[in-house]
C-alpha cells in the first residue's frame, strides 16, 4: 500500500480538486478522496498539479538519434526520410536497446507512463533476420521496462517501397516479405507485465490492400490495437488514389481495418468523406503536431475529426521534442493558426487527449484517469517553476497545458511504482545515457 497527497489533482472535471489523497495497492488506485487537508502519516506529499500519466501514442524510438541533426536546411518529409534511413542502417539489437532505454527514460521524465512503439525495424542489413527473429522487438520491450514505463508494441507490417515501387535497400530491414510471414513472426510476441502487443500497417504506401486485410484480421481476431500512418503527405494520397482508386482511409476501410480499435496516425490530409468514415467507426486519430510541423506536413483537421466522433490522441513520433504538454496545446494552437479562431478544445479536453484517449488507443482502457480501479499512473506538474509560478488553483489545467513543459514534471508514478522523484529518474541518469549513446 502507498498513498499520495496531492495539492491539486485533475479528476476529469473542468477544474482540479484540492487536497486529494490517492491510495494505491500494487499497480492500482484503490481510493481517491478530496478535501483531505493534512498529509497522513506515510503518504507522499505532491505539491503542484497531479494528472493521470501521459500516453505517448506514437513513437519510433530510434528517431531520437536525429534530434538536432536534421532540423536545419531545406527539404521536406522525403529528404528527412533519407537521413532517418542512415540511422536505421546502423542499429543492431544491443545498440537499439541502449538508444530506446535512454529515449524512454526521457519519456518517463516528461511524465509519460505508456508508449505506443510503432516498431518496423525488424531485421538485419539486407533484410537478413537476426538469430532471434524478434530480437529488435525484445530490445525495445526490455528498454521500456528498464525506463519504468509501459509499452504497447505495435508490430508493423512493411512490405514495399510504394505502389509499384521496390523496397529501398534500408527498407529491406523493415520487411518480412509477406503479410503471412509478418503474422508468423508477430505470433511469437507475448503480452507481459507492462507490455501489450498490437499490430500496425506502416501505411497504404508500404502495404498492399490484400496484405492490409491479413494484418487487420490478425488484430481483429486478437482484439488488439491496430495503427497505421494515414495521409501524412499529399503525395501519399496521390500515389494511393492512382494505384487503388481510393484514399488511404478508403483502402483501409475496404480491407476491414477501420473500427474502434483502429488508430490513424497523422490524418493530416484526409477528405471530408474520410473524416466521416473514421468518425462513424469511432476510430482514434493520433496527431503528432511537433513532428508534423518539423516535417512540414501540414495541420490536421482536429476539430472536424472530433466532431465526427473520432477520439483524438497525441504522440511525439520522431521525437523532435518529447513533451506531451506541447503536443496537447499544439492541437489547439495549430488549429487557431489554421482557422484564425480560438477556443476549439478546452484545457480538460486537451489533457484527456494526452492521457485517457492515448492509453485507450494503446489498449490500456484501464489507465489515464485518477479513479479507483485504474492503473496507478500519476504525473505531477510543478506550479512553482519560472513558467508556472503564480498559476491560480482554478486555472491550473490551463496553466499546465498552455504554459508548462516537460521540464516542469516533478514526480511520476507508473503502475504504482515511482519512476521520477524531484525531477530525477530513479534508475538511469538520462542525460548521461543519451550523451553516450548519441556520441
Ligand atoms: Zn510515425
Amino acid at each position: 500500500m502507498s498513498a499520495y497527497h496531492c495539492e491539486l489533482a485533475w479528476l476529469g472535471d473542468d477544474r482540479p480538486a484540492a487536497d486529494v489523497l490517492v491510495e494505491v495497492d500494487g499497480d492500482r488506485i484503490t481510493s481517491v478522496r478530496f478535501g483531505v487537508t493534512a498529509t497522513p502519516a506515510g503518504a507522499t506529499r505532491l505539491p503542484g498539479l497531479t494528472l493521470p500519466g501521459f500516453a505517448n501514442a506514437h513513437s519510433h524510438a530510434f528517431h531520437r538519434a536525429l534530434r538536432g541533426r536534421t532540423q536545419d536546411g531545406h527539404g521536406s518529409f522525403w529528404t528527412w526520410r533519407e537521413q532517418m534511413y542512415d540511422v536505421a542502417a546502423t542499429l543492431d539489437p544491443d545498440a537499439y536497446f541502449r538508444l530506446a532505454r535512454a529515449t524512454y527514460g526521457e519519456m518517463a521524465l516528461a511524465g509519460i507512463s505508456a508508449v505506443g512503439e510503432f516498431h518496423y525495424l525488424h531485421h538485419g542489413p539486407g533484410g537478413v533476420p537476426f538469430a532471434e527473429p524478434n530480437a529488435m522487438a525484445d530490445a525495445v520491450v526490455a528498454a521500456a521496462g528498464e525506463a519504468g514505463i509501459r509499452i504497447t508494441l505495435l508490430d508493423t507490417c512493411y512490405l514495399r517501397g510504394g505502389p509499384d515501387t521496390a523496397l529501398h535497400p534500408v527498407q529491406q530491414r523493415f520487411s518480412d516479405g509477406s503479410a503471412e510471414a509478418w503474422a508468423a513472426r508477430a505470433e511469437c510476441l507475448r503480452d507481459g507485465p507492462g507490455v501489450r502487443v498490437g499490430a500496425a500497417v506502416h501505411s497504404v504506401r508500404a502495404v498492399e490492400p490484400d496484405a492490409i486485410a491479413v494484418v487487420a484480421a490478425w488484430a481483429r481476431e486478437r482484439a488488439v490495437p491496430l495503427h497505421a500512418h494515414v495521409s501524412e503527405q499529399p503525395v501519399e494520397n496521390e500515389q494511393v488514389v492512382n494505384a487503388h482508386g481510393a484514399t488511404p482511409v478508403g483502402v483501409l476501410a475496404a480491407a476491414g481495418a477501420i473500427d474502434a480499435r483502429f488508430t490513424a496516425v497523422h490524418a493530416t490530409h484526409v477528405t471530408d468523406q474520410d473524416i466521416g468514415l473514421l468518425g462513424a467507426a469511432r476510430c482514434n486519430v493520433c496527431l503528432c503536431p511537433t513532428t508534423e510541423r518539423d516535417l512540414a506536413d501540414g495541420i490536421g483537421p482536429a476539430s472536424a475529426l472530433a466532431m465526427a466522433g473520432v477520439r483524438l490522441a497525441v504522440g511525439s513520433d520522431s521525437h523532435a521534442v518529447i513533451d506531451l504538454l506541447e503536443e496537447a496545446r499544439a492541437v489547439e494552437l495549430d488549429e487557431r493558426l489554421a482557422t484564425h479562431e480560438r477556443g476549439h478544445h478546452d484545457p480538460a479536453t486537451l489533457l484527456r487527449i494526452a492521457t485517457e484517449h492515448g492509453h485507450a488507443c494503446l489498449g490500456w482502457p484501464d489507465a489515464g484517469r485518477i479513479q479507483p480501479g485504474a492503473l496507478a499512473d500519476l504525473t505531477t506538474v510543478a506550479l512553482d517553476s519560472a513558467r508556472t509560478a503564480g498559476t491560480r488553483a482554478d486555472d491550473a489545467l490551463a496553466g499546465a497545458v498552455f504554459a508548462a513543459s516537460a521540464a516542469d514534471v516533478r514526480h511520476v508514478v507508473v503502475g504504482g511504482r515511482i519512476a521520477v522523484r524531484d525531477g530525477r529518474h530513479l534508475a538511469i541518469d538520462i542525460a548521461d545515457e543519451l550523451r553516450e549513446v548519441l556520441a
